[in-house]
């Protein structure tokens, strides 16, 4: 299944290829303090493709500095948030730019800062889907 959407001054646009419909997509809302500041809800799963296509992103990293939170450098949407695991950029979608956000599922809220960081590349390379473009 492939889902669309676009950052708001549409320089980028994102395509997620799932197996599964939306519905069975949990935003997640991430209570580290990073997040707080940067209010975002992401979805991802490792059967899931992410393709943003677009211009020039602006790059931040979190806390930790484990993870990079990519925005579009026009209007600060957030695009994705990633990492490179074992050689392939994985990550997960900010769930707010897809064009059909009513049909996900309700949002988790998570607390990875209780992770350490080797439980956390851990927990990514169980939840986080590919991601291309950036
Ligand atoms: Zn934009
Ligand atoms: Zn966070």
């Amino acid at each position: 299944m492939l889902y669309k959407g676009s950052c708001k001054c549409n320089q980028w646009q994102v395509e997620i290829s799932v197996t599964k419909p939306l519905s069975d997509l949990n935003p997640r809302i991430c209570d580290c303090s990073y997040c707080k500041n940067n209010p975002s809800a992401i979805i991802s799963d490792p059967n899931m493709v992410i393709n943003l296509v677009g211009g020039e992103v602006m790059i931040n990293k979190n806390g930790d500095q484990l993870a990079n939170f990519y925005y579009c450098d026009r209007c600060d949407d957030l695009l994705a948030v990633g990492c490179n695991l074992t050689g392939q950029l994985r990550g997960a979608v900010n769930a707010n730019l897809l064009r059909d956000t009513h049909q996900l599922g309700k949002p988790i809220k998570i607390q990875p800062q209780l992770l350490n960081t080797s439980e956390k590349l851990d927990r990514w390379g169980k939840l986080w889907g590919v991601l291309n473009g950036v």
